[in-house]
Parts: structure tokens; sequence; C-alpha cells
């Protein structure tokens, strides 16, 4: 039985730029949309100079050469320029890709090359990866561009009012500064638009990368429509408080969520400034600055992943700030359990139930979130569909539907916020993608959940996964990749990566076989991996030498045989 969300809301069939600016430059052009933390009074940039800026970027990409669907990689931590870049690729035509800065050189240039990118932007502590990675895929250095660094500070005549850039004087190692994209187009770009896609729904606007159910990291195709059809959503279910209106006008945001993810990015590149909210822009989570600001700036609204839900909960200096201005604080990425929201609560005395919303990257970014009126005692759920979704619980071969309340089954989910497909991966795509007799688009999500009650509303419980996926703090790590590089040691035979908990956090783990006279211990494979991967993908779960590694008659990998084994020998149970 397939379960309807009980709203149902137009989407504009307009580029995700132009939902955006359609209200940021109009009633509350001078208000604040981003604003540096740090130097709050000299670093912002407000929602008419956003769409400036965005417009000024989007020009020098244009005259550098950048085409119609050609991809931009931005490979930074959050700065308050960042959304105005990403919209400047959108309006010159191009799509966004983003990585994490702490990837190494190997990782990025398998994102560059496999989204072919023909630009990045990059942050200037993270320029020698980005130069390693671009000379590995490929990229000539002067597709590449830097900000931070000496520049930035100087950015004054980039904040509040559009006078030129810093230009060639802010290189690093010979790398061009952003800001000289922006070099001579103020008048330009003041009167120039953007050339509006003729279909919304096939033109790509993002590449967020994802491992979906299986495998590597792909990119995941969000049209222009989808991305719109996703803050449509978001911004009707906060519009479903009675007392919105007062709370939009007094709404202040803090994003320490990285932008290059579908999480932080679709909530603070465009639906807040949708909804006309200013942005504290952290550039990196830091949980002293976090309770800080929250005081400071009466911080109303934070979009969170469990891991800060815990620590509110319970470090001790939670206690020690004042967070009453706090009004909504909503987690998604991962499990949260409710005994943690409820104690988290108990430290915010203004803020509604602390709750959970489900999403994927596949989907633009959420799919399930709480409706604020439902005051039902909270039961640790996701939430019930967000307009225009639907879904269904299927048995795991994809066969049978489950049809009973409270029994599980593999989520399947449809709507306009559905991916168009995996970039260049048409066979991951029929894999995951679904097509019903009636041309229903099905994402087989790879989470097993239950309903509560089957009818439009019945609240969601995510309660495992039957896919590869580990989430690391909220960050995704695909085995299979781990898999692959575990197998350029020339000590191991054979690897399979799964996932385990241990004291509530989600770590990968490596079962490994030897070569035939390999004198390596456990330690020395863990502390190899070091040096190839990324800091949240290193193997804190552990590696354990084993003789085979079980696998079914086809050679899969039988994970579930394995995550028992580390839940038995490590894991909280
Ligand atoms: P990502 O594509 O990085 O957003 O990861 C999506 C995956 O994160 C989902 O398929 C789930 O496995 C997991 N996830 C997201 N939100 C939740 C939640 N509230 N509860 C449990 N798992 C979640």
């Amino acid at each position: 039985m397939v379960i309807t969300s009980r709203w149902s809301v137009p989407i504009p069939r307009c580029s995700l730029q132009q939902w955006i600016f359609e209200s940021a430059n109009g009633p509350l052009p001078d208000r604040k949309a981003f604003i540096d933390p740090e130097k709050p009074d000299t670093n912002y940039v407000t929602m008419s100079n956003y769409r400036l800026l965005a417009k000024r970027v989007a020009l020098g990409l244009q005259k550098a050469g950048l085409q119609s669907g050609d991809r931009v990689l931005i490979f930074s931590g959050n700065n308050i320029f960042f959304p105005s870049f990403f919209l400047g690729v959108l309006m010159a035509g191009g799509i966004v890709t983003g990585a994490n800065p702490m990837m190494v050189p190997r990782e990025l240039a398998y994102q560059l090359r496999d989204s072919e990118a023909k630009f990045m932007v990059t942050a200037d502590y993270a320029l020698k990866t980005a130069m390693e990675a671009a000379k590995e895929a490929g990229l000539p250095q002067e597709k590449i561009f830097v900000w931070g660094g000496a520049a930035t500070p100087e950015a004054p005549e980039l904040i509040g009012s559009p006078t030129p850039a810093p230009g060639p004087k802010g290189r690093i190692n010979g790398i061009k500064h952003w800001t000289e994209l922006l070099a001579g187009n103020l008048s330009q770009a003041q009167r120039w638009s953007w050339q509006e896609p003729t279909d919304p729904q096939e033109t790509t606007c993002c590449l967020n990368y994802s491992s979906g159910t299986t495998g590597v990291p792909k990119g995941v195709e969000i049209s222009h429509y989808s991305y719109v059809a996703n803050g449509v959503g978001v911004v009707f279910n906060n519009r479903l408080a009675p007392d919105w209106r007062e709370k939009e006008k007094r709404g202040r945001a803090l994003c320490f969520l990285p932008l290059y993810h579908a999480y932080g990015q679709t909530y603070f590149v465009a639906n807040m400034t949708k909804i006309g909210i200013p942005v504290y822009i952290m550039p990196a989570f830091d949980f002293i600055k976090l309770l800080e600001y929250i005081q400071r700036f009466r911080i109303t609204t934070l979009a969170a992943v469990p891991p800060i839900v815990i620590l509110v909960a319970k470090h001790p200096l939670t206690k020690k700030y004042d967070l009453s201005s706090l009004e909504t604080m909503g987690s998604g990425g991962a499990p949260l359990s409710l005994e943690v929201s409820q104690e988290a609560q108990k430290l915010l005395p203004n803020a509604s139930t602390i709750r959970q919303g489900w999403g994927m990257t596949e989907v633009t970014c959420t799919s399930m979130a709480w409706d604020p009126n439902n005051t039902s005692p909270a039961s640790g759920g996701v939430g019930e569909l967000n307009p225009n979704c639907k879904a269904k619980l299927m048995s795991l071969d994809g066969k049978t539907p489950v049809e009973k309340a409270n029994e599980r089954g593999e989520l399947w989910v449809t709507g306009p916020t559905l991916m168009r497909r995996y970039w260049k991966k048409p066979e991951a795509t029929a894999d995951t993608i679904v097509v019903d007799s009636d041309g229903t688009r099905w994402l087989k999500t790879g989470d097993i959940a239950y309903i509560e009650e089957y009818k439009p509303g019945g609240i969601f419980h995510v309660v495992d996964r039957s896919k590869e996926l580990i989430k690391v703090k909220g960050n995704q790590v695909a085995p299979a990749e781990l898999e692959g590089v575990l197998l350029e040691n020339p000590d191991v035979a054979d690897a399979a990566v799964i996932g385990v908990t241990i004291k509530g956090e989600e770590l990968p783990r490596a079962y490994v076989v030897k070569k035939p006279g390999s004198k390596a211990s456990e330690q020395d494979v863990a502390k190899w991996m070091e040096s190839k991967v990324t800091r949240y993908k290193q193997l804190k779960g552990g590696v354990v030498f084993v003789d085979a590694i079980p696998k079914n008659p086809s050679g899969k990998i039988l994970r579930k045989l394995l995550r028992d084994r580390a839940a038995s020998e490590v894991g909280d149970g």
C-alpha cells in the first residue's frame, strides 16, 4: 500500500535562483543574509548583495569559459561567500558539485575526474590538496580559484557595498583569487539576468556525491525543479506553525553544517534565504563557539545531526549558556535516540520538541519531518511525509509490500524531489530506482522502517539499514571505497568493511585476509589507512584478521554476518 503525504503543494517551474531571489531581493533587500559571527558588523552579505554577487560570479565564470552544463567543484568549508558562488555557478548555467575540504588528494581527484569538473574553487587551507588532486586529474591550474588568505579580511569592499574586488593581489601560489572573477563587471551585473532553464525538471543544478545503497560515491543529479520542490516542502512545513510569521520575523539561524552536503546546502543556501532569515555561518563545527553564538546572537533555529544533539544533551558547558532564544532544533542524517532528544529538550527551555527528520542525498535532502502542530508525545520517529511525497515499505527482495502497521520493510520513496539519476552510471541508477507499471519512479532507500499507522500523516520510524553505507558523525563512508583502498595494501589479500556502533557512534571496522607470508599486524593496517583516507573514514572501529571474508556464491560480501560479528565483538549490542 502506498502512503501519500497529507499535503499537495504547487511547485513553481523555475530555476533555484529564481525561486530564492523572488523574495530575497524583494521586501528585505538590506537584510543580512549571511553573517560572519566573528565579525558580524563588517563581514556580511545582504540579501540583495547575495544576488548581485552571484550574478558577478556567473558573468566571471562565463567569461572564463564556463559553458552550459559544465561542472564546478567547490572544495571548501563554509564562508559567507559560499552561497553566492554556488548560485553564481547556477546562474551561469553550470552545475555545482561540492566536496569535503578534509579529503586527501586521491579522494578529491576521484571526484574531479568522475564529475569531469571544468573549474574548482577552494579555500586557502585546502589549496595544497586541491592543486595535487587537480594535477592528478588533469585540471589546469588556471581553472582553479581560491578564497580566503590575504584577500578575505580585505574583502569589506565586497560586503555591504558591491565595489570591485582585490583582484590579482590576492593570488596564492599563483592561483587566482575568486574575486578576480568579479573584476570590472559590477555595472554589467546590475543590468544582467540569467537565462532560465527551458525545462527545470530536466536541468541538473547539483551533483552531490553519495554512495547510495551500494558501491563507491556517485554524483547524484538533482534538477532545479527538485531543489525547488525540496525547499517548497520545508517552507510549507515551517508555516504550518500558527505563529510562523512572528517566528520568521525574529528568526536567526546558525549554520555549522557543511555547505558541500545536501543538508546544509539546501537549508542555508536556499530555504533560509527564501524565508528571509539571516544565517550566521561558522567555518566549521566548534561546540563552544556554537554555544557562545546562540547566546550572543539570540539564535532561534538550529539544524543539527545526532552527535551535536548528544553534545547539547551531555556536555557540562550547555548549562552555562543562555540558550533561551532557541525555538526549534531539528536533527537528521543519522538516527537520533528518543532519550537523547528528550535530555537535550530539558536544557532548551523555549524550544519546541526536538525531533528528527529523514532524508537522503538522492531525494535532494528531506522527505520526512514533523508537522509543528503535532502535539503527540515524542516517539523517536522521523515524522510524516513532506508535501507531494509518497512512500511504501517493501520486503527486502523488493517483491512484496509490507502492509501492516509496525511491521518492518525497506523504505521506498518517490516525489518531485527524487534525483534524476546517478551521473553517468545508468546501471547504478537502474539498481536504485524501480519504475512502476504506471511510470512512478521509486527510490529504494536501503533503510529499514515501519509506520505507526497506515494512513496519510502516519509517523515513520527508521530502525536499521540494509545498505552498505556507514555514517560517521553524519558523513557518508562507503565500504566499497575503503575496501578498494585496502586492496592496494601489499599485505592485504581481501577485505570487507562494515559499520559498528561503539558508545553510540558508528565507526568503520575492517575484516582483512592477509597475503601469505605477510608480517603486518592489525595496527599496521589501520595505521597505513591513515595516510590514505580522510579522518572520518579511518578504521577507528578496528581491524581484524580473518582467514576468509564470508561471501555468497556469486561473490557478494555477507555484510550482515560481519555486522553481527562486530556487534558481538566490540559493539553496543
Ligand atoms: P545522506 O545521503 O548522506 O543524507 O544519507 C542518507 C542516509 O542517512 C539515509 O538513507 C539513512 O540511512 C540515514 N539517515 C538520515 N536521516 C536519518 C534518521 N533520521 N534516522 C536514521 N537514519 C537516517
